[in-house]
């Protein structure tokens, strides 16, 4: 349970984000428990959080990072991680990215389309070297998540359909510098129905017996990520349950002997550990409601103007009786809105407000629109 210090937070400048290390401390131990009960190989999705400071905890923990462009697969780089514990996805790699993964001696590449290996195979060719693959297969699995991050379905832009995987398949084998490894999934983010990710399993074992007919070896088969988190209640449930995560592959995912099982997971290790502090600038009483006006705006957390995402809001600094806020931020959008109708004790200016569960898709995402500063970040 993350508790802010808020004799620290009175004298800086807000908005910023606040990381509580000891929590993401606390989530890697499960996850690197959990993971090593059975064998399984975790890539943090970077793309998720970036930050040196969080990366650097979990380098620590010894898991890889799973990158989707070209700059992400140097951020971990300079971050300490190791090359072989690195893949990259992406359905637009360009060719410096590839060229750049290909020189850095990177693990794994998830190809997501025809020509992109094709394109992979001839600049690996002129490098002289060979690149690893895996093939990433749009499993139409539906996540039962928002529309707009869901991807396995076949309507989405990710991933070789199943109607595809044979053509792909032997025009690959035909590729002088392509070595095809593995499997690759991702169907989706923020998924809380643990059945989604039975349906993933019996999906991959039917594609198994595909590739074992056909002689095609398969030695590593990446599940990606997705698992959600409990953004109602970020205290009660500030680690997720990764224990019943990790067994339901266990127990529905048929291996064949030496098979590596390959996870991406982002939100779920970065979500609950950060937190977007702001301070109210004023507060406006509607015709209809009233408006509690912050100094954090949409460019530093996008997330509820792009997803309708809902975030806890607290008022950390008053104690009076409840009411009911708009709380919006100060970019000239009318989405620029962080809750609706939020609970919350009386609020006046000065008052900290505390958006929580901030750590993924958040920082990460931010940006100068209204050319506002970008945020700090304050450790715990
Ligand atoms: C975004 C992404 C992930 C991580 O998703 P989370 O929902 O944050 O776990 C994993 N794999 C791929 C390919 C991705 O694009």
């Amino acid at each position: 349970m993350t508790q802010f210090p808020l004799d620290r937070f009175a004298g800086l400048e807000t908005p910023f984000y606040y990381y509580d290390l000891d929590l993401l401390k606390q989530t890697l131990n499960k996850v690197v428990e959990q993971k090593n009960k059975y064998g399984y190989h975790v890539h943090f999705a970077v793309k998720a959080n970036a930050n040196p400071g969080l990366l650097a905890e979990i380098r620590e923990a010894g898991l890889g990072i799973d990158c989707v462009s070209g700059n992400e697969v140097q951020c971990a780089i300079d971050n300490g991680f190791d090359p072989q514990k690195i893949v990259f996805a992406g359905v637009g790699k360009a060719d410096w990215e590839i060229k750049l993964a290909l020189e850095a001696g990177i693990r794994c590449f998830n190809i997501e389309s025809l020509p992109e290996v094709e394109v992979i195979n001839e600049i690996a060719g002129a490098m002289n070297k060979k690149a690893t693959v895996a093939m990433r297969i749009n499993p139409n699995v539906d996540a039962h998540t928002h529309q707009y991050i869901t991807t396995g379905l076949e309507e989405n832009k990710f991933g070789i359909g199943l109607t595809e995987v044979e053509s792909v398949v032997s025009a690959i084998m035909k590729l002088n510098n392509i070595e095809l490894k593995g499997l690759h999934f991702h169907i989706g983010s923020q998924i809380t129905d643990m059945g989604a990710f039975q349906a993933l399993c019996t999906r991959i074992n039917e594609l198994q017996k595909w590739f074992e007919a056909n002689k095609v070896k398969i030695e590593i088969v990446n599940v990606g990520g997705g698992l959600g988190i409990d953004y109602e209640h970020p205290d009660q449930n500030s680690i997720p349950t990764f224990e019943e995560y990790f067994n339901v592959f266990h127990k529905f995912l048929e291996l064949r002997d030496g098979q590596e099982v390959h996870f991406e997971l982002g939100r779920a290790i970065v979500a609950q550990c950060g937190t977007l502090i702001t301070k109210v600038l004023y507060v406006k009483e509607g015709k209809k409601k009233k408006f509690a006006i912050v100094d954090a705006g949409m460019n530093d957390l996008i997330r509820p103007a792009l997803y309708h995402a809902y975030h806890k809001i607290e008022n950390l600094t008053s104690k009076a009786a409840t009411e009911q806020y708009d709380v919006v931020g100060p970019v000239c959008e009318s989405s620029d809105c962080f809750g609706q109708a939020v609970v919350m004790p009386q609020t006046k200016r000065g008052d900290l407000i505390a958006i929580r569960s901030a750590g993924a898709y958040g920082e990460v995402m931010s940006s100068r629109y209204n050319l506002r500063p970008i945020a700090p970040t304050i450790f715990s």
